[in-house]
């Protein structure tokens, strides 16, 4: 009898993924760390996206402080079969042109002249397709292909944003911003795929799955000109997704209705992957792009906009050590070397707190 009793298969698949499982970039910024200014439904200024300040930790391979735990590896497990369960398919009936494509294309240059590349991958190619009703292909265009980005995600809240259920303001789902914009930037430098397979490329799509549901929706990505300009939303059929008003809503608000995000351009987004580069050659960090918790004016003001549930207001009135701000830092992977001093970081760097009381604070 072995004396190994210790094996454990599964803490085996979770240490593989943690180490090396991920995938590997061609260097260059990412699309995933795409960010961008815009004005949101409700007409308040907002920055989406990736904070630079995380961007430079994770460039300049500053360790993780708070790592994702276990279950994460998990979750991130089942986000590939379901990539691979659908490459597969794909594959077997002649639409699949590629899987898991590496690209690389040059994006803006530095003030100093350096060029800056984006490198990313994108989930599939697909060879554009007509089908009867049932889904069965019956005739293939050889001339035109569509890119798919593939998203797999669980929960009350994805339901809610993703496909519209008690949701007044898009009632057939809308995208997560940070995916517009990934899936953006994969139209804008299509060319080189283009010019690869020998397609032309008009949209993109990008698929949820949402996997506790069983649930799937699809939106079609288009850009306003063809390489550049708005990032646009709209059904498989074409018909561009609007955000609605419930007429409550606008009864408390004296009338105002909401309007269509302004601003998710890829201009926009290419001026902060210049700025995000040029801060990647100071030796420390830049200004953090979000807050631990927001100041008290901050805060007024956007109680003000309507940007905060009642669980945000009363959990930031109940305590005021307690983290209620920006959601990119709850689950920030450099959450603790930003602020080594939880909530109270930004009072101990400007001085108005010791680093003695600030621990005490916080009861350590
Ligand atoms: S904790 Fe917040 S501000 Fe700091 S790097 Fe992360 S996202 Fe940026």
């Amino acid at each position: 009898m072995s004396k190994l009793t210790n094996f454990d298969p599964i803490q085996n698949y979770i240490y593989s993924k943690r180490n090396g499982g991920l995938r590997v970039s061609l260097g260059g910024l990412n699309p995933t760390g795409a960010s961008c200014e815009i004005t949101n439904e409700l007409g308040n200024p907002k920055l989406m996206g990736k904070c630079h300040r995380q961007v430079w930790y994770s460039k300049k391979r500053v360790e993780r402080t708070n790592v994702s735990d276990d279950m994460s590896y998990i979750r991130f497990g089942v986000g590939d079969a379901v990539e691979e369960e659908l490459q597969k398919h794909w594959e077997k009936q002649g639409l699949l042109l590629a899987a898991n494509l590496k690209v690389k294309a040059p994006i803006g240059t530095c003030s100093d002249g350096e060029q800056i590349d984006m490198s990313g991958e994108i989930d599939a190619i697909l060879r554009m397709a007509e089908m009867d009703e049932a889904g069965r292909v019956i005739g293939i265009d050889t001339e035109q292909a569509i890119g798919i980005e593939v998203k797999s995600t669980r929960g009350y809240f994805s339901e809610k944003m993703l496909k519209g259920k008690g949701n007044k303001m898009y009632p057939i789902g809308y995208p997560k911003l940070e995916h517009l914009m990934q899936t953006g930037m994969y139209l804008h430098t299509r060319k080189v795929v283009e010019e690869t397979y020998g397609v032309k490329i008009p949209y993109f799509v990008l698929i949820y799955e949402i996997v506790d549901s069983c649930s799937t929706n699809q939106f079609r990505i288009e850009l306003s000109n063809d390489y550049d300009g708005e990032i646009l939303v709209k059904t498989m059929d074409g018909r561009l997704i609007l955000p609605q008003t419930d007429p409550m809503q606008q009864l408390e608000s004296g009338g105002k209705m909401n309007q269509p995000i302004a601003g998710l351009t890829i201009e926009n987004i290419l001026e902060r992957y210049v700025l995000s580069y040029e801060k990647l050659k100071a030796d420390t960090p830049p200004e953090r792009d979000f807050s631990l918790r927001f100041s008290d004016e901050l805060f007024e003001e956007m109680k003000n906009q309507g940007e905060l549930t009642k669980t945000k207001m009363a959990a930031f009135a109940k305590n005021d050590t307690a983290p209620v701000g920006d959601w990119q830092c709850s689950y920030c992977d450099w959450k603790d070397e930003c602020y080594p001093f939880g909530v109270l970081t930004e009072g101990v760097e400007s001085g108005e707190i010791s680093q003695e009381d600030a621990m005490r604070e916080l009861g350590f």
